[in-house]
């Protein structure tokens, strides 16, 4: 029923003046209540301060008129903030009056419709005496839970009872008057005595509301049916619970500008990205469609086409992997390649450094050796992934909010737009971690200071890791990354994928999973039993050493 049309407007010689709070989230639903009441034929006057003023154009409809601070340009408080408009109108009585001529002059131009009734929001306490003054019936709309209006009703015996005041000591407690809440949440609300001018408004809104002709709150009775049943000897008014976001969006009456633009991203990261594709179980949409193609037209599944075409026509494949860790494939493979196959565990022969095009920085040694052990999280997202600012900052705060030491490599160009680490705050990255620009990674790995990899899952540096035990934070970019990434996590479960984008609290949060909880012993011993089993692959008898051993064989047979 969103947006629904006027069911009749038999009642459209009936009119409702509402006067909305201005601050955005009692404007949201004091509109979709009058949207509401509109389409059941009701006619709407919309009183509206020029502070916050609501875009009128979004409501054709509605009548308008600007009351309290309509003076002259330097009264207004279009300019001035949300604590002072409070401070003016809320906080004070003296509104009662301008409100009241105000509204007088209203009804006297409106004489042939009747008006029903004046809705305000509860916080707007003072028109109540008005309302009674002219005879008009106040309804209240309480844009809060009915749960808090309950809480809120029972502010002075709380503050009898002396919760405000409680000491830090007795945070943690229940309130007996309240079993839901804790003693914190109580403080939280923000009052620290009956007196306080926060409390006066409340009490005042409370009391205001018990005089009114009835109230509605945005909500439902499935949702608040047990506070519901604890109103009654407090209200003694009419209660509506209507649920506003199920009959109108709040966009039309949103005060700042709403970005549109995200939608087209947002359909494209949420077209059933959760789902599994039922070919590789293992696998969700979003893994697939990061691999970075979009059809079988573009460049680079051509290429991954020619690739595979060229390989299956090949005299022999070999890998840089291990039977034990990709088993299951290796049973896969036969049909698609009927060609000799060989797997060899490359980091296990010959560390990758001889070949490093930059570079590596050897400083970092002693700094290494002094970290306690597998304490570091060390952090390389390979030769080529790039990343905004924005997630860049991301990662920087994640690293300092995990407490741990680290060790990042940011390359030049990493960064979009940025050369190197410019758009670091400024102390980062402050004693516990180093930066540098390339890493003799493979040896970090194998340091013991080293306690977790968080990688963007290329082949090399999993591989790389695997070798040296080190378990993995995985964060894709494209191509056969996120595919490694989900085989880590949920095959070899030596990784978590941090598969939802780069969240500092996210990442922090699974540092500390993997190297200082509890729960991520199991990962941490996988990882080592992983190790082992690489290690054995290379013995001889191992599956990696016969493969090496047939390689040699079959090439000399050619
Ligand atoms: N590497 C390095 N120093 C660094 C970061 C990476 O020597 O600071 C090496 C790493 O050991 C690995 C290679 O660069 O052998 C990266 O290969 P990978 O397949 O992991 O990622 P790519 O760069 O191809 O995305």
């Amino acid at each position: 029923t969103m947006d629904s049309q006027p069911e009749t407007t038999a009642r459209r010689h009936q009119r409702i003046i509402m006067f909305p709070v201005p601050f955005q989230g009692h404007i949201n639903p004091m509109f979709q209540l009058a949207n509401l009441l509109y389409s059941k034929g009701f006619s709407i006057t919309i009183l509206h301060t020029n502070f916050n003023a609501p875009k009128t154009s979004n409501y054709p409809h509605f009548t308008f008129k600007s009351i309290l601070d309509n003076g002259h340009e330097n009264e207004r408080f279009s300019q001035s903030s949300l604590a002072d408009f409070a401070q003016n109108f809320l906080f004070k009585q003296d509104a009662a009056e301008a409100f009241r001529d105000e509204l007088e002059l209203l009804l006297a131009s409106v004489q042939d419709e009747q008006v029903s009734c004046l809705i305000t929001d509860a916080l707007w306490h003072f028109t109540q005496s008005v309302a009674d003054s002219l005879n008009l019936p106040r309804l209240v709309l309480r844009t809060g839970s009915l749960y808090s209006t309950i809480v809120y009703s029972s502010i002075p015996l709380l503050d009898d009872r002396g919760y405000f005041k409680l000491d830090d000591s007795h945070l943690e407690e229940q309130v007996s008057e309240f079993p839901l809440l804790k003693v914190k949440d109580v403080k939280k609300i923000g009052i620290k005595s009956s007196k306080d001018p926060l409390a006066q408004l409340l009490g005042d809104m409370m009391k205001q509301i018990k005089a009114s002709s009835g109230i509605i709150w945005n909500s439902f009775k499935e949702l608040e049916e047990t506070e519901l049943e604890r109103v009654p000897d407090d209200f003694p008014i009419p209660r509506f619970l209507i649920t506003f976001p199920k009959y109108f969006t709040a966009s039309s009456s949103s005060l700042l500008e709403q970005d549109q633009t995200i939608f087209p991203w947002l359909d494209h990261v949420c077209e059933d990205s959760e789902e599994q594709v039922v070919e590789f179980p293992l696998l969700k949409v979003k893994d697939v469609k990061k691999i970075g193609i979009k059809s079988t037209k573009d460049l680079y599944a051509e290429l991954i086409g020619n690739m595979v075409k060229q390989t299956k026509a090949s005299s022999g494949i070999i890998w840089n992997s291990f039977k034990e860790l990709e088993e299951t494939e290796l049973d896969r493979v036969p049909d698609d390649f009927p060609v000799p196959r060989f797997l060899i565990l490359f980091p296990k022969y010959f560390k990758a450094s001889s070949s490093s095009l930059q570079e590596q920085d050897q400083t970092i040694f002693p700094w290494l050796d002094q970290q306690p052990t597998k304490s570091v999280v060390y952090v390389s997202f390979g030769s080529l992934s790039q990343v905004e600012e924005k997630e860049f900052l991301e990662i920087a705060h994640g690293l300092v909010y995990s407490k741990q030491p680290f060790l990042w490599v940011v390359r030049m160009g990493f960064v979009k737009n940025s050369t190197w680490l410019e758009s670091l705050p400024e102390g980062f990255p402050g004693e516990r971690g180093r930066v540098v620009e390339w890493a003799p990674q493979h040896e970090v790995l194998a340091h013991e200071a080293t306690g977790v990899f968080w990688t963007h899952s290329g082949w090399n540096s999993t591989m790389e890791s695997i070798c040296e035990g080190v378990p993995m934070i995985c964060s894709s970019f494209w191509g056969d990354q996120p595919l490694d990434a989900r085989y880590m996590s949920d095959v070899s479960r030596v990784g978590v994928y941090l598969e939802n984008g780069l969240q500092r609290e996210d990442i922090a949060s699974v540092i500390r999973r993997i190297l200082v909880d509890e729960e991520g012993e199991e990962i941490r011993e996988r990882a080592q039993v992983l190790k082992q089993k690489a290690d054995e692959s290379v013995m001889k008898g191992g599956a990696s050493s016969e493969s090496v051993e047939t390689l040699v064989d079959y090439i000399s047979s050619l």
